[in-house]
């Protein structure tokens, strides 16, 4: 079956993948991308991403986003962009849900914290987990550890990497060492994680009360889709002014995107997936629209990722993780056993670091109260 028909020569071909860590016969009915995705949405990690903070705790309230419900507006967004370039959709929809893998227990602040306490063992970076998931601590198949995706899936994941973690990961990280480009695939999922969650922060933040419109108003990007909204509706407000804005913005975001790309594309005139790796990146945003994504962000930075609610979470948060790896460091033997290592400190340390990283925010909960509290075993 031709499964590469319909794309670019400069996509990420099926046919051409560079492969599995551990060879496998043809997947038959599915391209080696859709095998990867199917075996991501049969992971365990993928659906702890149900009861994982994106920003708000996952028990704060039912409508917020979820690692999941994130992921799967990465990959709706990264499949529609991959469509219109003519790109490989199932590479993007694979990069997609596995981007978040990694992640740690209460969003950002888990992965900072974890990082901090593993700073004499090598340190904790969640795009790295996310990879060490899928190589190594899936334990789902008879023939090897983790899901044996191929390389250009893997690449995806490993969206950032320090030099000193690049030189130990072979073939994977020599494009950290030699600032060479991922996949076009890889390069678009990396923008449609923005979009979805610069759009969808918006959302969740009116909803919990923290954002207000009128304070979303000093955003020139929200501003002007606000007022293109109002123009069609006159007097529409609430929830269907939001959501007509937010789509407005997407459909905007996702429009530069494609414009600005197939620009690059037809300039530099790449001829295969080499060629992408060896070019400068080739995915972007126009330069205004990357000045006004970038006010977004700061300004969803200013006032809502550290929103004086937020921070109460976030520092209750740390003090979870931190004490959590404390006392498993102090006394493994309080750890499963699967995850007691004698006579090796550092390899102890990344498995406390696995196990921290792998709970959901209520395991995380339970697990510190049951290891500090005398009322609960
Ligand atoms: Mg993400």
């Amino acid at each position: 079956m031709d499964f590469d028909a319909r794309l670019a020569p400069y996509a990420a071909h099926s046919s051409k993948s560079r492969g599995r860590t551990h060879i496998e016969p043809p997947a038959g009915s599915r391209s080696e991308f859709q095998r990867d995705r199917d075996r991501i949405i049969h992971s365990t990690a993928f659906r702890r991403l149900e009861y994982k903070t994106q920003v708000f705790l996952n028990h704060e309230g039912d409508l917020f986003r979820t690692r999941l419900t994130h992921s799967i507006e990465v990959a709706q967004i990264g499949r529609t962009l991959a469509r219109s370039l003519q790109l490989n959709e199932d590479l993007v929809e694979a990069t997609a849900l596995a981007h978040d893998l990694g992640h740690t227990p209460f969003g950002h602040v888990g992965q900072d914290v974890l990082n901090e306490c593993m700073k004499d063992f090598g340190g904790f970076e969640h795009n790295l987990q996310s990879l060490r998931v899928v190589d190594e601590l899936e334990e789902h198949y008879g023939a090897f550890d983790g899901l044996n995706l191929t390389f250009e899936t893997r690449e995806g994941i490993l969206k950032h990497c320090s030099l000193t973690n690049a030189r130990q990961l072979g073939e994977l990280g020599r494009r950290f060492l030699d600032r060479s480009q991922p996949s076009l695939e890889a390069q678009l999922t990396n923008l449609a994680d923005e979009i979805a969650y610069n759009n969808h922060d918006i959302d969740d933040g009116l909803r919990s009360g923290l954002l207000t419109m009128a304070q979303m108003e000093e955003v020139e990007l929200f501003a002007r889709h606000r007022h293109m909204v109002e123009t069609q509706y006159p007097g529409l407000a609430g929830r269907r002014a939001l959501y007509e804005t937010i789509r407005l913005m997407i459909t905007a975001m996702t429009a530069d995107l494609v414009e600005t790309s197939r620009a690059l594309l037809l300039e530099a005139a790449p001829q295969s997936i080499d060629d992408v790796r060896a070019s400068a990146p080739l995915i972007r945003f126009s330069p205004q629209m990357r000045a006004e994504t970038t006010a977004l962000k700061r300004f969803l930075y200013a006032n809502l990722y550290r929103h004086f609610q937020v921070n109460r979470m976030r520092v209750k948060a740390s003090r979870i993780v931190r004490e959590l790896f404390e006392a498993f460091l102090q006394d493994p033997v309080l750890l499963p056993n699967d995850y007691q290592v004698e006579g090796d400190p550092m390899r102890q340390a990344r498995k406390i670091a696995d196990y921290i990283a792998g709970m959901t925010d209520r395991y995380a909960i339970r697990e510190h109260r049951r290891i500090f509290s005398l009322d609960h075993f």
